[in-house]
This record gives C-alpha cells, sequence and structure tokens, in this order.
C-alpha cells in the first residue's frame, strides 16, 4: 500500500473530524480539508485521493471534478436515490474508487453473513431489518441497511417492492414475500442494524453496532490507500476486504 495525500470533503461534519484524526493516527497526509463554500476544484489538485462524507446533494460535482482531474475516490456519502446512484457509479467507475455504505469490517462481515443467512433460510424465514441511529441523522432508512436489503432482494429473488418501510393500522397477515424495514432515531447512537429472520420455532438475529465512529473513519483512510493502487473501476469494502463470494 502507498501512502496517498488525502483531500477530506465534508471536513467540518462528524465524520470530516473522525477522518481527519484517522489521518493522523494512521499518519496520511491531509492535503486539503474541504467544506461547503470552499474550492473543491482547487484542493483536489493537491492530493491523490478524495474522501467525501459530506450530503448526496454534493457528491455529482465531487465525482465530476474527481474524474476531470483522474484522482482517486472514497465515497462513504449515503441518501441518494438508487437511479441517481446508479448515474453517479458509472461516472466514478471511470477514476478508481470505493464506494460503500459502511466502512466498518464488522459491517461488511454482517453483510457477507446476511447473504449466507438469507440464502439458506430463504422464504420460510419472515426477514425484517431493523437500524438504529443518532437524532441528527439526515437520511433513512441509512445507507447500511439498504445494502442489506439489496442483499437480502437479491438472495430471495423479490423486487423493491418487496420492502414495507414500518406498519401501522390493520395490516392484514404478514405474506412471506415482504422485507420489512424499521428506521429508529435518536439520542447518540453512532449505528446499530440488526437483520432477524424469525420462522416458526425459533428466531435468528444478525446484530452489529458500532460504538465510534473511527471505525468508518479509519476504514474509509485504509480504502483510500487501497485504491489508489487499483485499476479505473467502482470497488466496494467486501473487494478490498476480499469477502466477496
Ligand atoms: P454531518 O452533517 O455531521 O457532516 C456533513 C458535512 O458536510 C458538514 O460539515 C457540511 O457542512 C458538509 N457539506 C454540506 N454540503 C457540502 C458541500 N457541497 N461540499 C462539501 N461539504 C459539504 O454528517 P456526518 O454524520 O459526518 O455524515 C456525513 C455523511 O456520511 C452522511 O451521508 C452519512 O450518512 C455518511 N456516513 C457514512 C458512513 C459510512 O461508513 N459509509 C458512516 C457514517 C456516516
Amino acid at each position: 500500500m502507498s501512502t496517498p495525500r488525502l483531500i477530506i470533503n465534508g471536513a467540518k461534519g462528524r465524520m470530516g473530524q473522525a477522518l481527519l484524526a484517522a489521518a493522523a493516527d494512521l499518519k496520511f497526509p491531509v492535503a486539503a480539508a474541504v467544506d461547503a463554500g470552499d474550492d473543491l476544484a482547487a484542493a483536489l489538485a493537491l492530493g491523490d485521493v478524495v474522501i467525501d462524507f459530506s450530503v448526496h446533494s454534493a457528491t455529482a460535482r465531487v465525482i465530476e471534478l474527481a474524474v476531470a482531474q483522474k484522482k482517486s475516490l472514497v465515497i462513504g456519502t449515503t441518501g441518494h436515490a438508487a437511479a441517481e446512484k446508479a448515474k453517479l457509479a458509472a461516472l466514478a467507475a471511470q477514476v478508481p474508487t470505493v464506494w460503500a455504505g459502511n466502512f466498518s469490517v464488522g459491517v461488511n462481515l454482517l453483510f457477507a453473513l446476511t447473504r449466507r443467512a438469507t440464502r439458506i433460510l430463504g422464504a420460510d424465514y419472515d426477514t425484517e431489518v431493523i437500524e438504529m441511529h443518532h437524532r441528527f441523522k439526515k437520511d433513512a432508512p441509512s445507507g447500511t441497511a439498504a445494502r442489506l436489503l439489496e442483499i437480502i432482494l437479491e438472495e430471495r429473488q423479490l423486487a423493491a417492492s418487496a420492502l414495507k418501510h414500518g406498519r401501522s393500522g390493520i395490516t392484514g397477515e404478514r405474506p412471506s414475500a415482504e422485507v420489512g424495514v424499521h428506521a429508529l432515531r435518536g439520542g447518540d447512537v453512532i449505528g446499530d442494524h440488526t437483520v432477524m429472520y424469525a420462522g416458526i420455532g425459533e428466531r435468528i438475529e444478525l446484530t452489529h453496532k458500532a460504538s465510534d465512529r473511527q471505525v468508518f473513519a479509519r476504514g474509509a483512510v485504509r480504502a483510500a490507500a487501497w485504491v489508489v493502487a487499483q485499476k479505473p473501476g467502482l470497488y466496494d469494502m467486501q473487494d478490498m476486504l476480499g469477502l466477496k463470494d
């Protein structure tokens, strides 16, 4: 792994501050720390890889500038609509890019375990995803929950219309071809995710709880070191950690 010069976008935010601390701790030089209103194009010229943890509306410009200046990308920002994300991902693939809804090793193991559990348990086990985050979070469900749901839908061969966001009123019995999604918000919770499989007579729960933002920040800084050595293309943490089937 080389030691790239980092450009941190969203530097004044919770994750931005965690990234600056992780870069210092892991001894990676920060060429520029950028937030809303700063000159991102000028900042990009100073470094090798942009780490973006800002807001979904800022991602398009980050990618356009990185492609124009042939810089690598690490994107952690969440909250993009599916169609918007597909368009942006195609553009980002012109440079080496790691795009992940969650940069923790534990959550990436949870993704792999969820794929395996869903494959083994199938339609006999009602599947629900529950996430909880701090009261300041602006999007729901979380990017991590969205990825867990994608994996479950793929393995169960269900369309996105199978997702059931919360329940209220006379809902009727639960169809097996439904995947429940529940976003809890409150306090300072950094990020909890549970995938629950409820069968007749038993229940399996896969749970990950993050207790420190550093886990994402250190993962993102490591991804920056990894991605600068890759060919142009779109990668995720599963690629970096060798967790692909
Ligand atoms: P935050 O609100 O604390 O910080 C966002 C920062 O982005 C703010 O400082 C804001 O001023 C800045 N910003 C807004 N518009 C900008 C622009 N146009 N250009 C540059 N900066 C701009 O949010 P946060 O908790 O730090 O989270 C940031 C993002 O990272 C969210 O989308 C969150 O869901 C995501 N996140 C991802 C992971 C992961 O592992 N992938 C982990 C945690 C958070």
